[in-house]
């Protein structure tokens, strides 16, 4: 069983001391006798322990950094909502396919962001603006916000601010099953709660540090008992030896754990596994024994964002991807809605 993170080494930014949340942080993190050092800026760790970079990536990836969000202009997030909302940035997982590992770079250590109410009225003004249509908020671009949110409870108070909005809806997504604190949190139903979700040799090979599969099915049987619009991520979707048994065991253990209320308005998202050149050399270079295939030679390359390459899989497996999962929703959750397969 995965622990609920705890941090080895915390930074500070000292305008971070002047929020209540930043305060409240550091003196827990005393109380826990984690050493706390200060940083001018969020941004800039430059003196991280470690003697290479293999050591000072794991160490920067359980060090959390408190720090003021300065950026207030949101990204967009297309296909799933219409704006990322920014209240972290990273993530104390190691998964050998992780999206941080290219786009983070040379910053792999955690964020925290503690003016969490100049992030909430950032937000009223984007749904100011598109008014009177409803703004979707996806808070889990940048890092795994549900992982830390047991310390920091941004996410709970995120929750229980759209939960009174009437233009705003959040979603957010996670690998991890600490999320007991969330389940009073008043949503009025306008969160959509997701769990990236994988069949169990995927999850056991290339997910260390996360929650395993039965500690998410759980976690999400507790969500959807809590009222929660409820959605999974299955994602990626990787071909392996047995993987058809092994999404087909997923699906079956989905079925038997969740409450059938939360399964008239259930949503998955499907996404195939996919590389890029410069994602290759990276998960090489930190997870030099990774069992995950990254032959070019057998898949099909197609263009990406920023003209760079991805390789995905040929026509025919996206074919058997979409035919064999789409059966397993059918059969398993009748009334639940596939969103987009990518
Ligand atoms: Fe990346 Fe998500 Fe894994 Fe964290 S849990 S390492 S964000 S894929």
């Amino acid at each position: 069983m995965v622990k609920p993170f705890v941090p080895q080494l915390v930074y500070v930014e000292p305008r971070a001391l002047e929020y209540p949340l930043g305060q409240e942080l550091i003196s827990k993190f005393e109380t826990m006798g984690i050493e706390i050092r200060e940083t001018t800026s969020h941004n800039q760790i430059r003196n991280l322990p470690g003697d290479n970079d293999f050591q000072k990536y794991r160490i920067a990836k359980s060090t959390l950094v408190v720090g003021v969000r300065k950026t207030l202009k949101f990204d967009t997030s297309k296909p799933s909502a219409e704006f990322a909302i920014p209240f972290a940035t990273g993530c104390m997982g190691h998964c050998h396919y992780c999206y941080l590992q290219t786009t983070m770079g040379s910053k792999p250590y955690i964020r925290t962001y503690v003016n969490i109410d100049d992030i909430f009225e950032a937000a009223d003004q984007y749904m100011k603006e598109r008014a009177p249509e409803i703004t979707r908020f996806e808070a889990s671009c940048t890092s795994d916000i549900a992982g830390i949110d047991h310390l920091t409870h941004t996410l709970k108070k995120a929750i229980e601010y759209f939960g009174q909005s009437e233009l705003g809806k959040l979603r957010f997504v996670t690998k991890f099953a600490h999320i007991d604190h969330l389940l009073d949190a008043k949503h009025n139903g306008r969160t959509r709660f997701r769990f990236s979700m994988n069949d169990e040799y995927i999850i056991k090979n290339f997910e260390p540090g996360t929650s395993r599969q039965a500690e998410r099915i759980e976690a999400a049987r507790k969500v959807g008992e809590a009222g929660y619009p409820l959605g999974f991520i299955i994602a990626p979707i990787y071909l392996h030896d047995g993987w058809k048994e092994g999404y087909k065991d997923m699906f079956e253990k989905l079925e038997s754990a969740l409450p059938p209320s939360s399964t008239k308005d259930l949503t998955f998202e499907l996404i195939q596994h996919r590389f890029t050149k410069p994602a290759k050399n990276v998960i090489e270079k930190n997870y030099p024994m990774t069992k995950l295939e990254l032959d070019e030679s057998k898949r099909k390359w197609k263009w990406g964002r920023y003209g760079i390459g991805k390789y995905v899989y040929t026509d025919q497996e996206q074919e058997d991807i979409k035919d064999t999962l789409g059966r397993y929703i059918q059969t398993y959750f009748p009334n639940a809605r596939i969103e987009y397969f990518t």
